[in-house]
């Protein structure tokens, strides 16, 4: 593929939105050129195109399950008895099944508004535990499956090396997941090796219960994102406090140096002094708001980390459902559950919702994990949706109105046309290889719940 050159009938770009636009790409994808007015240059696509976001967070494999927790148990259900399900799903999954379900999951992705996956990879092992002849062979798959999407991904190795806090002993539903240093470090060495154009690495100890600070610090060497799920749960948050007196974000900030090259995954439960430290410290919150909900994790204190300017990233988690504006959506109306009032997060007075939201998830995501993505301008790779005027959702709508119509009302369906990488890879709500991806997701799915 050489240059190409696209012409937006309208366009969110970084100082606001501009109609007429035409952008040049070199044949990485890669912004050479945004000129406004001018019309009828290029490949012309209508409708309002805004940049795309990054979803940073996500277990493919737990799409293949996503709808079947759903059916109470004999006793209270929690996230714990929803980890049991999930562990008896991913013990069964082969790895064709694992690259097809996480190919269906990308196109999902993208046809919702997501042009780049960051894909936390905890799935290792065979089912017995034994590690495969390419150690990174599942990670790889879940590459192999972003390249069929035409999705730019960042592989987030997984370190899980212990059961709870203080390095206790895994439990044997657990056996897939387990690495030792070396044997971590062996799955990097092969995920860089394998690694084209977009791709990037960095690393995700699962959490502090199953890994330790020392542990971690061994593997921090390696250079990109660090992720790392947080204060998830209160369970969490005590077990922490049993173990050395301090809440699990205080206990991380008192051994690392936070800042942009981190995110946290949820922050759910933490303290005024957490929640300002991490805002100050740079590092990204990495919220699921959609998945925080289905799981009965809590509320994310929003208001107070945001209003001290601290950064957010979404992701879609566990992928129970998959959109960008619900996302963004769900984390206002959590919100306002909260505080009883309405437009929590617009950033001030007479300030779109949506826009503010948007924004924020846009620069913190491509950030969080290390996609040059953050927005329509020279420099940055062409990542583009472009929605739908004419859906009943956006019909009239201008400006910032339609960010908000899209994210509070529309939602997913209001995706016409989606660029990743600089190339359209939906088109008029298809994506090309839909039909083909979908067939071997069926044939997966049905035998995974035989
Ligand atoms: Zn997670």
């Amino acid at each position: 593929m050489g240059p190409c050159k696209f012409h937006f009938s309208q366009m969110l770009l970084p100082d606001g939105w501009a109609r007429d636009v035409g952008i040049e790409t070199d044949d990485a994808g890669m912004i050479t050129a945004v000129l406004p007015g001018a019309a009828g240059a290029g490949e012309s696509l209508p409708g309002v195109a805004v940049p795309g976001l990054a979803n940073v967070h996500s277990h493919a494999h737990q799409r293949a399950m996503a709808g079947l927790a759903e059916r109470s148990g004999p006793g209270a259900d929690s996230f714990w008895t929803w980890r049991e399900a999930m562990y008896g799903f991913a013990l069964k999954m082969r790895p064709e099944e694992l690259q097809a379900v996480a190919a269906q999951l990308y196109v999902e992705c993208l046809k919702a508004g997501f042009t780049s996956v960051g894909e936390f990879q905890y799935l290792h092992h065979q089912p017995d535990g034994t590690p495969y002849a390419n150690r990174a062979e599942l990670s790889l798959r879940c590459l192999e499956a972003a390249r069929e999407a035409g999705i730019s991904m960042t592989m987030l190795p997984v370190l899980y090396a212990y059961g709870g806090f203080g390095g206790q002993a895994a439990n044997a539903g657990q056996r897939r997941f387990l690495n030792n240093q070396q044997g971590f470090q062996a799955i990097i060495a092969e995920i860089a090796s394998s690694l084209r154009g977009h791709e990037r690495m960095g690393i995700a100890p699962h959490s502090l219960r199953a890994v330790t600070v020392e542990l971690l610090r061994e593997v921090m060497t390696e250079a990109g994102p660090v992720h790392i799920h947080i204060a998830e749960q209160i369970k969490e948050v005590e077990d922490c406090l049993a173990f050395n007196g301090m809440r699990p974000v205080e206990y991380l900030s008192s051994e690392f140096d936070l800042n942009a090259r981190w995110s946290l995954i949820h922050a759910t439960h933490m303290n005024a002094r957490e929640t300002s430290g991490l805002a100050a410290s740079g590092a990204h919150a990495a919220l699921c708001p959609v998945t925080e909900a289905n799981l009965g994790d809590g509320i994310f204190n929003g208001v107070d980390y945001m209003s001290a300017g601290g950064a957010i990233a979404i992701g879609t988690d566990s992928h129970v459902s998959v959109g960008a504006a619900e996302e963004l959506r769900v984390l206002e109306y959590s919100q306002r559950y909260l505080t009883r009032a309405r437009t929590v997060l617009s950033g001030g007075a007479a300030r779109s919702t949506g826009r503010n939201l948007f924004e924020a998830a846009l620069a913190g995501g491509a950030r969080s994990i290390a996609q040059p993505a953050s927005g329509i301008r020279v420099g940055q790779r062409l990542d583009a949706v472009v929605l739908d005027d004419e859906h009943p959702a956006l019909i009239g709508r201008k400006g910032d109105g339609i960010l908000d119509s899209w994210i509070f009302s529309g939602g997913s369906a209001c995706v016409r046309d989606v660029i990743a990488g600089g190339k359209i890879v939906v088109r008029d709500g298809h994506h090309a290889r839909e039909a083909e991806i979908k067939t071997k997701f069926a044939a997966a799915m049905k035998r995974l719940q035989e």
